[in-house]
């Protein structure tokens, strides 16, 4: 991984080793820091489900996903976004449309109600840059964005026309932002202990990723991102019509299946409505 623009002073800390402590990471001299995770007492990863919209499947969405009207058992498609505490800081995974269609439950308030600003989360990272993963993704332009190489390249190429892509306004303050780029298909360890880990899943975007996170009580899951957008595109591997890539979508299914089978993941299908709608949601947790 490498860091880009505005992210001088960052590396900077990074080579004296200071940024861990910064971000309450263990060092020499680390107790007695700033605690900045809720659940640094106890050691423990925390997941926050939260509610960052709602789209209606017609029938032209349903044809670009590939899926028949009779193979989805709802026409509701759950819009989520995630927030992970950990010890060492906090990530932000999708921020959601840039509409909230409840405006008394933004992801604001749904963050100021966990005791967050905007300003307070230290990661950001999208699954891809779609209008329905980036939309609040300018409220984030503080925190250090935790990008796909290919994925920004595209974002900023001023050619993202299409399906998919809402407006480059919406991730255009990430540009100047505290960065850490993930070449290639790295795996990404957000906190450096194995517990919140990017994985590279291209296909859907060119950049297209997904979140492994390990939870001590309800075990390791991944967040999908895309890669399938209900359960049926995952049990009959449906590739959408709109995909950036659909080989490199085929070798990113069996990536994952691998993936899950080595670490024994639970697939959590962030746009599949039944899922979504059996999850607690933020203030309740999963650890
Ligand atoms: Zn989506």
């Amino acid at each position: 991984m490498v860091l880009v623009k505005g992210a001088r002073v960052l590396r900077a800390l990074v080579a004296v080793g200071v940024l861990g402590a910064l971000v309450g990471a263990p060092s020499a001299s680390g107790e007695g820091e700033p605690q900045p995770a809720a659940s640094q007492e106890s050691g423990s990863v925390r997941l926050y489900v939260l509610d960052c919209g709602y789209i209606f499947m017609v029938d032209e969405i349903l044809e670009i996903l590939s899926l028949a009207p009779d193979e989805v058992p709802s026409r509701d498609m759950a819009v989520p976004c995630y927030l992970i505490e950990h010890p060492r800081g906090t990530l932000v995974w999708d921020t959601g449309l840039p509409f909230a269609p409840d405006a008394e439950n933004t992801l604001e308030s749904q963050l100021a109600e966990l005791g967050y600003a905007f300003g307070d989360i230290t990661y950001v990272a999208m699954s891809h840059m779609h209008g329905d993963h980036a939309g609040n993704a300018n409220a984030f332009k503080d925190s250090i964005w935790l990008a796909r190489e290919a994925e920004r390249e595209y974002a900023f190429s001023g050619e993202t026309e299409g399906v998919g892509w809402g407006t480059p306004e919406i991730y255009s303050e990430l540009e100047n932002s505290e960065t850490i780029v993930i070449e290639g298909g790295d795996d990404h360890d957000v906190f450096g202990d194995g517990r919140v880990v990017i994985v590279s899943t291209p296909g859907h975007t060119p950049g297209h990723q997904v979140l492994f996170v390990d939870l001590a009580e309800t075990g390791p899951i991944v967040l999908s991102g895309d890669l399938y957008h209900t359960a049926p595109s995952y049990e009959l591997r449906r590739v959408p019509t709109f995909n950036f890539d659909e080989a490199q979508t085929r070798a990113s299914f069996e990536k994952l299946d691998a993936f899950m089978e080595e670490t024994g993941a639970e697939l959590w299908i962030e746009h599949d409505h039944a899922h979504h709608e059996s999850l607690r949601k933020a203030p309740e947790y999963y650890r």
